[in-house]
């Protein structure tokens, strides 16, 4: 029999959340391992984040490329070579990688190169070898779902999206959230021919209506053909090429042919399934995730989730955030410290830009009722693209919570959230969201002297 290694808090995933839980409880002088069988860094880092942004600071430069004669240069985009863009951005994250190995290095912390699973109570085989610890932290991540319908393995993921060698030429993006509009928005901008298929009637359907509005217009402006109310049915391969079938009504189909990728973009699944969890008894929803309380514990003492596979905000920021509470609770004596999950900022990389924190204006509607919600709106083109042929929009609102005894009282008017697309969104929102969390009021915001000309100062200077 194998022999038993004792560890205080075990880590199961080398992702974000898992290397922030990880590293903040043996900076309290725990003794930890964590499990990770694939490279440090998790979805973020290797199949997320990171490469998404490279590639959208890609498709960025192929934006200014276009607008650049308009500002007087003679510039033409004579090619684009994918892999160069590839292995740079392979490069940056092989960095993290060793950033990360040095990290747990550093502070002692065992790196078991294996998957995770229970053999009992509070012990784990990883590998080989067998682990026993007082608080274990599962935070496995979650993987792209793929809908089920013949053919879908026909499809990529975003995972595979990563791994390409090659730009597609033709290419089907199924889904409406993140995933779909920030890779529909890449491929378009880098020159593949882009369509965009929708289930329902608008994009990016959890967020403000202003938001996927704007971005679905803007799309279609930019040259993506967006479908919406299609529900994919089958896919098939002919000659090398995919025919995708949508059911687009209670009787009718439709069939579009010759893509050379279609993706899969319609959420994501918890990764669970090498857990053997059934020995611990720790339950998971209908949908497969690990439900958590305020402090991220499980039903079972002394066993912890944190990030996407308690299905709840599965952003990495969020997960760090939550895993570096957890430890200093439970290795810091930091007894009430557990994450806030309101007001979470977020962005997602399309073009333009969108950020948002805090609740949407139906949100606040149904919460707070129609006539204690007012809000603050500013619609107009930045500089920026105004001076060129493709002038792009930027909107924005302030959502407000309203005093109704005094209505037009500012300084009782509580901004309880803030949207935004348009250029420079992406770096605009983190210092609103440090004021909305202070609890800044309306009168805050029009108090606070503008900086001109910028596309923020709108938000200072709303009526
Ligand atoms: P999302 O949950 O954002 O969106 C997926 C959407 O696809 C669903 O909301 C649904 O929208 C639609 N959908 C679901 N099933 C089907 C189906 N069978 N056929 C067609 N459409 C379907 O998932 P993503 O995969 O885009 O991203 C996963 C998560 O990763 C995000 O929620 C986010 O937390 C994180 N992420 C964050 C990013 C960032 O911070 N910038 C970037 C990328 C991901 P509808 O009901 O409207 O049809």
């Amino acid at each position: 029999m194998a022999e038993m290694t004792r560890f205080d808090l075990l880590v199961v995933g080398g992702g974000s959340g898992g290397i922030a839980t990880a590293a903040r409880a043996a900076m309290h002088g725990a003794k930890v391992a964590l499990a990770e069988p694939r490279e440090l860094g998790g979805t973020c880092v290797n199949r997320g984040c990171v490469p998404k942004k490279a590639m959208w600071y890609g498709a960025e430069i192929a934006q200014m490329i276009r607008w650049a004669p308009d500002y007087g240069f003679t510039v033409e985009q004579n090619g684009f070579d994918w892999r160069q863009l590839k292995a740079a951005r392979n490069r940056y994250i092989q960095n993290i990688h060793g950033f990360y190995q040095r990290y747990l290095e550093g502070l002692n912390i065992t790196h078991l190169r294996g998957y995770a699973s229970f053999i009992g109570p509070k012990q784990m085989r990883v590998g080989d070898i067998e682990v026993e610890a007082e608080h274990i932290v599962l935070a496995p991540g979650g993987r792209p779902a793929r809908p089920k319908i013949p053919g879908s393995e026909l499809g990529i993921t975003s995972d595979e999206f990563f791994e390409l060698d090659e730009q597609p030429g033709k290419v089907l993006v199924v889904g409406s959230g993140y995933i779909a509009v920030e890779l529909a928005g890449v491929l378009n901008s880098l020159g593949s021919e882009v369509s965009l298929a929708v289930r329902k009637e608008q994009i990016l359907r959890s967020f403000d209506p202003l938001l996927g509005e704007t971005l679905m217009a803007q799309m279609q402006q930019d040259g993506i053909q967006v479908y919406t109310l299609h529900v994919p049915q089958w896919v098939k391969q002919e000659n090398g090429k995919l025919t995708v079938c949508f059911q687009t009504g209670p009787e009718s189909c439709e069939q579009y042919q010759g893509f050379d990728t279609v993706i899969w973009a319609i959420g994501r699944e918890p990764a669970t399934g090498d857990l053997n969890l059934a020995v611990t008894g720790v339950k998971v929803d209908g949908r497969g995730y690990i439900p958590v309380d305020d402090y991220q514990n499980t039903n079972v003492p002394g066993i912890y989730a944190v990030g996407d596979v308690t299905g709840r905000a599965q952003l990495t920021p969020v997960a760090i955030a939550a895993g570096r509470r957890l430890a200093r609770r439970l290795f810091n004596g930091e007894a009430g410290l557990h994450l806030d999950y309101s007001l979470i900022p977020t962005v997602v990389f399309s073009h333009p830009p969108i950020g948002t924190v805090g609740m949407s204006e139906p949100e606040a509607v149904a919460r707070f009722g129609e006539n204690s919600v007012k809000t603050y709106t500013s619609s107009f083109t930045p500089m920026l693209s105004a001076l060129t042929r493709h002038p792009q929009p930027a909107r924005m609102k302030l959502v407000c919570r309203i005093d109704p005894d005094a209505p037009e009282d500012t300084s009782r008017q509580k901004v309880v959230g803030l949207h935004v697309i348009g250029t420079g969104a992406d770096e605009m929102l983190q210092g609103f969201a440090v004021a909305i969390g202070m609890g800044a009021t309306k009168a805050d915001f029009d108090n606070t002297i503008a900086i001109h000309p910028t596309a923020a100062e709108e938000f200072v200077t709303m009526k």
